[in-house]
């Protein structure tokens, strides 16, 4: 079961498998691992104390951020995410970042943005299409449109507890959707980032 991965000078942490989203160009739905063929698939999820075992393992001081990731939405545990991040900043006082799909707020059925503040240093939100239909036909959301509406008052929440907030979308959207999605962010006071999709 891999837990903890390196990608780069970053350590990521691959806390489940579950999403709200079933995203065209998921790498969920692409062969191989993307960490130098890791498998990143969990026959079942990983308890709190697994995952603190696992982060002393690799020691987070050896690396320049810890990155909740996946595959899938690390948000979907967001009380053991919380717990994980407490115990990451405590011990060894990394910089975190979560890479999300913005929706923590409806899985959790409360606003849990404050909960961020102190523990996460960087949040990307992914926001993937300029709008909510385009959003539904990319995403596959379980909430279909309301998805995007979610991720983006997610993300105007985040503004006030994480100090670095950003939005993303993958290049497989054309030229003029990325130029949309970044007036989107611009508007939103948030940083964007047009990233490429990983084969
Ligand atoms: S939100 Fe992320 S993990 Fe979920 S389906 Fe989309 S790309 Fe995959």
């Amino acid at each position: 079961m891999t837990i903890c991965y390196v990608l780069g000078d970053e350590l990521y942490l691959n806390l489940t498998n579950r999403c709200t989203n079933r995203c065209e160009f998921c790498v969920r739905d692409t062969d191989g691992g993307i960490a130098d063929g890791l498998d990143l698939w969990l026959d079942r999820e990983p308890t709190v104390s697994e995952i603190k075992e696992d982060i002393r393992r690799f020691d987070p001081s050896r690396y320049r951020e810890v990155v909740f990731c996946g595959y899938g939405e690390p948000t979907m545990r967001f009380d053991d995410l919380i717990e994980v991040a407490k115990f990451i900043k405590e011990q060894y006082g990394s910089k975190i970042r979560i890479n999300t799909n913005g929706h923590a707020n409806r899985i959790m059925g409360r606003d849990v943005t404050s909960e961020l503040s102190g523990l996460v240093d960087t949040i990307s939100i992914s926001l993937n299409a300029k709008n909510r239909e385009e959003y539904e036909k990319l995403c596959h959301c379980d909430y279909a449109e309301e998805g995007f509406d979610e991720m983006l008052d997610f993300a105007e929440k985040c503004k006030a507890y994480v100090p670095n907030v950003v939005m993303s979308v993958v290049d497989v959207i054309s030229k003029e959707d990325i130029e949309a999605c970044r007036k989107i962010a611009e508007d939103l006071g948030i940083t964007f980032r047009a990233r490429e999709m990983i084969q």
